[in-house]
C-alpha cells in the first residue's frame, strides 16, 4: 500500500529556499549524501560494539556511488543503519535541528532569499538532493530489521512511504537528475565518472569508508602494440580514506582543512583558525579543531549551551556530539578529538567523570586561549573579527570562573578613549600613566553616546585612558575580576574617582558657603531626585553631572536590571554642578529675582537636571515636560 503524506511546513519552506540558493553550488548535494552514508555506517559501527548480533564485519562497511547514463540516475547507497518506516517519515519529512524556525522567519524578513554562505551554514542535508533531482526515491532497511521500505517524492509538498525491494542492510538514495544543460548555470554532468570522481575528492577525501564506484577504464593490451587494449569495466575507491587528524600537520593542506571543517560543521566558508596536536605521554590522543569565521546563528539558544565535538576511539566515532571535552563557553569550536585509550563503549554519562576526559578538557581549553592569545598578537585584523562574533562567549568564560592567570580577561577587547580600535587590557596597563591609581572605565549604551559624558573631562585633562563597558554583560564581569594585573577596575562616574588637592578643595567649598542659598534651593527642588547638589573640580566644560556612591549600583547597572525586570530602588546620587558654567549663574539669578518657588526657577532646576540625565545616557523622569520646557526655551 502507498502511503501519501505532506511534509512539514518548514521543511517545504527550506526545499524552495535551497534549491533556490544553491543552484550555483549544487554539487553539495553530493557531499551531503556521501556525509549522511558516512554517518550511517558509523552508527552502526558503533551499534555493532554493543550488539554481536547485528553481524557487521568491520571491512564491509562501504558507501558505493552509482550511475545509469540513460535513465539519468544517481545513487548513492551504504550499508550503514539504515532507517525504518517511521524514521524515514520522520527524518526526511521534517526538519530536527534547533532554530530552524527563527532561521526562517529571519530570512522572511529579509524578503525570502538566503545568500549561499547562510544557508550552507544552516546545513541543507538531504534536501539538497532536490537541487538536482526532481524525483527521489530513499531505499532503506534498518539494521536487524527484516522489511525494506521505500520513500519518494519530487520536492513538490507531498513523500510517498510504501514497502520496498532492498534485500540488504542499509540505504540507497536514488536521484532522477533534472535534464542536463538546461541552463549555462548548470555545466556539470553529473552522469560523468570523471566529475564525480572530482567532486568526491574534493569534498569527501578523508571519510572514513571506502566510497566506491564502477568505471569505465582503458587497459593496454599487456605485451602488446601501443594502441592495443580495450575498455574494461572496474571499480574504484575515489578516496584515500585517511581521517584528516591522523596525518602529520604539515602534510595538510588548507583546502584541506577547509574541506574537513565545512563537513563537520555545516559551514560555508573556511575556519578562521585550525588546531591541530597530537598529545604524547601518559594520556595520548589527536585533537583537531577549528575556529569557524562566523557565528551560527543559534550559538546563544538553549539547544545549544554545550560545547560538541567528535570523540573517536581508535578511529571508531563514539559521540558526534560530545559535550565534556571543552567547556560551554567553548562551544564555538569545532572539531574532532580521537583518544585510543578511552574504552570503546564509553557511555555518555560516564564520560562526564573520566579523569582522562576532564584532563584532555583542561589541554584543549588551554590551546584553544594559547591559539586565539597568538592570533590577537600576530593578525590583529582577524582576531578583532574573532573577538565581534565569539567575544560573548569569552566574557561567559570569566564570568563562569574559567579565567585562572586571566588568560581571558587578556584575551577581552574593549572599545577605549585612546582611539578607534579597541584595547586589551594589557595594552592599556602599559599606557598608564605614573601614579595612575586604576583602570578606569565607563559603562553604557555605546561607545558614541558615552564619548559626550561630562565625566570624561576630567580624565582627559589628567591624560588617563578610560575604557567604554558597552556591553550589558561588562558589568556583571566585574564580579569576576576587579582587578587585573594587580590594578583596580574603577567606575569614572564614581565619588573617588576624582581626588581634589586640599586647595581645590579649600576653593570649591568657599564658593559654595558664598552660594549656599542657591544649592540648598535646588536640592530642595530636586529632592525626589538627588541626594545632594555641589560644585565639582571635576567638569570643565559642562554645567552638571551626577555622580554615583564608589560602591553603589551605577546608572547603567540600574537601566540593565530594570530591563531584566529586575527591582531596583531608584539610586539617588549628587549633582555636581560646574560653578563656572553660565547656566549656574543664570540659577544663582532666577533663584534671587524670582525665588525659589517661582516656575522661572523651577523649569530651570528640572532643566539643568534633565540634561545631566540625558548627558550619561539615563532616561528621564518626566520627558514630557523636559520636552515642553525645552520647546519653551527655544522659542
Ligand atoms: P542531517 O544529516 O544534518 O541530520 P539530513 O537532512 O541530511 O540532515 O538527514 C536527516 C536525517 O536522516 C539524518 O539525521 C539521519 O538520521 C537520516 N538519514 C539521512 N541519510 C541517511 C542514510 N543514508 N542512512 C541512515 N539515515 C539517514
Amino acid at each position: 500500500m502507498i502511503e501519501t503524506r505532506t511534509f512539514q511546513a518548514e521543511v517545504q519552506e527550506l526545499l524552495g529556499l535551497v534549491i533556490h540558493s544553491l543552484y550555483k553550488h549544487e554539487e553539495i548535494f553530493l557531499r551531503e549524501l556521501v556525509s549522511n552514508a558516512s554517518d550511517a555506517c558509523d552508527k552502526l559501527r558503533f551499534e555493532a560494539l554493543t550488539d554481536p548480533a547485528l553481524g557487521v564485519k568491520e571491512d564491509e562497511l562501504a558507501i558505493t556511488i552509482e550511475v545509469d547514463r540513460t535513465t539519468r540516475t544517481l545513487t548513492v547507497s551504504d550499508n550503514g543503519i539504515g532507517m525504518s518506516r517511521d524514521e524515514l517519515a520522520e527524518n526526511l519529512g521534517t526538519i530536527a535541528r534547533s532554530g530552524t524556525k527563527a532561521f526562517l522567519r529571519e530570512l522572511k524578513d529579509k524578503g525570502g532569499t538566503a545568500s549561499p554562505a547562510l544557508i550552507g551554514q544552516f546545513g541543507v542535508g538531504f534536501y539538497s538532493s532536490f537541487i538536482v533531482a526532481d524525483r527521489v526515491v530513499v531505499e532503506s532497511r534498518r539494521a536487524g530489521a527484516s522489511e525494506a521500505w521505500r520513500w519518494t517524492s519530487e520536492g513538490k509538498g507531498e513523500f510517498t512511504i510504501e514497502a520496498g525491494a532492498r534485500a540488504t542492510r542499509g540505504t540507497s538514495v536514488t536521484l532522477h537528475l533534472r535534464p542536463h544543460g538546461a541552463d549555462e548555470e548548470h555545466p556539470q554532468d553529473f552522469t560523468s565518472a570523471f566529475t564525480l570522481r572530482g567532486i568526491v575528492k574534493k569534498y569527501s577525501d578523508f571519510v572514513a569508508f571506502p566510497i566506491r564506484m564502477e568505471v569505465e577504464r582503458w587497459e593496454p593490451k599487456e605485451g602488446g602494440k601501443p594502441g592495443e587494449g580495450a575498455t574494461v569495466r572496474a571499480v574504484e575507491t575515489l578516496n584515500s580514506m585517511r581521517p584528516l587528524w591522523t596525518r602529520a600537520k604539515d602534510e595538510i593542506t588548507a583546502d584541506e582543512h577547509a574541506e574537513f571543517y565545512r563537513h563537520l560543521a555545516h559551514d560555508f566558508e573556511a575556519p578562521l583558525e585550525t588546531i591541530h596536536f597530537k598529545a604524547e605521554g601518559t594520556l595520548e590522543y589527536t585533537a583537531l579543531l577549528y575556529v569557524p569565521a562566523r557565528r551560527p546563528m543559534d550559538l546563544f539558544s538553549s539547544e545549544s549551551s554545550k560545547s560538541s565535538l567528535q570523540l573517536y576511539v581508535k578511529r571508531v566515532l563514539i559521540l558526534g556530539d560530545c559535550h565534556d571535552l571543552l567547556p560551554p563557553w567553548l562551544r564555538f569550536a569545532k572539531g574532532v578529538v580521537d583518544a585510543p585509550d578511552l574504552p570503546l563503549n564509553v557511555a555518555r554519562d560516564v564520560l562526564q567523570q573520566n579523569a582522562q576526559v576532564r584532563q584532555i578538557q583542561k589541554r584543549l581549553t588551554k590551546r584553544v586561549c594559547e591559539s586565539l592569545a597568538q592570533m590577537l598578537e600576530k593578525d590583529r585584523a582577524r582576531y578583532a573579527g574573532f573577538w565581534t562574533n565569539f567575544g560573548m562567549l569569552i566574557k561567559e568564560g570569566i564570568y563562569s570562573g574559567g579565567d585562572e592567570d586571566q588568560r581571558l580577561s587578556k584575551l577581552a577587547l574593549f572599545p577605549t578613549t585612546h582611539g578607534a580600535e579597541a584595547t586589551t587590557l594589557v595594552e592599556y596597563v602599559a599606557r598608564m600613566k605614573a601614579g595612575q591609581e586604576a583602570i578606569w572605565y565607563l559603562a553604557g549604551d555605546e561607545k558614541a553616546s558615552l564619548e559626550g559624558s561630562p565625566h570624561l573631562e576630567d580624565f582627559a585633562k589628567r591624560g588617563e585612558e578610560v575604557l567604554f563597558f558597552v556591553d550589558p554583560v561588562d558589568e556583571w564581569l566585574l564580579e569576576r575580576f576587579r582587578e587585573f594585573d594587580g590594578k583596580p577596575l574603577r567606575a569614572i562616574d564614581r565619588e573617588g574617582a576624582h581626588v581634589e588637592s586640599t586647595s581645590e578643595k579649600e576653593a570649591r567649598e568657599a564658593l559654595e558657603r558664598e552660594h549656599r542659598a542657591t544649592l540648598s534651593a535646588i536640592e530642595r527642588e530636586l529632592a525626589n531626585h538627588v541626594k545632594a547638589v555641589r560644585f565639582s573640580t571635576r567638569l570643565t566644560e559642562s554645567p552638571a553631572a551626577l555622580v554615583s556612591d564608589e560602591n553603589a549600583i551605577g546608572p547603567n547597572m540600574e537601566r540593565l536590571m530594570r530591563a531584566a525586570n529586575q527591582t531596583v530602588e531608584p539610586q539617588k546620587r549628587v549633582l555636581e554642578l560646574n560653578p563656572d558654567h553660565a547656566l549656574f549663574q543664570k540659577l544663582a539669578r532666577l533663584c534671587k529675582e524670582h525665588g525659589e518657588t517661582s516656575p522661572e526657577f523651577q523649569d530651570h532646576v528640572a532643566l539643568l537636571h534633565g540634561q545631566a540625565l540625558l548627558a550619561e545616557g539615563s532616561s528621564l523622569p518626566e520627558p514630557g515636560r523636559f520636552a515642553r520646557l525645552l520647546a519653551k526655551l527655544l522659542a
